[in-house]
């Protein structure tokens, strides 16, 4: 990579939130010049409970993301209230843009 390069959208973190906006932005503009910058080397090891929420996957989904294919061997966990401490959504029930409170 050249440093005096033309970009027309440097992101800066490729955690989910910058590997997100940079899928978004690609799908939008297929032809943009995407650069993300992170300071770790990936894979990455992190912290993670290994779950995705039923909302996130509605976001990958959103930006086409094979979800499906993803989480094929994958089991489903149902969560309570009980769990959380909060009501749940289904997925009928979920408006787009519920977040846990
Ligand atoms: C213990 C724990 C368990 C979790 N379990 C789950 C789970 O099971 N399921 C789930 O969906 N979520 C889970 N989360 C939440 C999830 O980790 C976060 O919501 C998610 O990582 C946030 O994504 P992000 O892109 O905003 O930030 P991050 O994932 O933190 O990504 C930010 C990136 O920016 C890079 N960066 C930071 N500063 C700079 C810099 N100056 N220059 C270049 N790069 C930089 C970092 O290296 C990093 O890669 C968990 C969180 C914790 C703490």
């Amino acid at each position: 990579m050249n440093a005096t390069e033309d970009w027309d959208l440097v992101i800066v973190g490729a955690g989910p939130a910058g590997s997100s906006a940079a899928t978004a932005a690609l799908r939008a503009a297929p032809t943009a010049r995407v650069l993300m910058l992170d300071t770790a080397d990936f894979p990455r090891d992190k912290v993670c409970g290994d779950g995705v929420a039923p909302h996130a996957m509605d976001v990958l989904a959103g930006l086409g993301i094979a979800v499906t294919e993803l989480s094929a061997d994958t089991e489903p966990v149902t969560v309570t209230r009980d769990h959380l401490g909060y009501p749940v959504p289904t997925a009928q029930d979920r408006p787009p843009t519920w977040e846990p409170p």
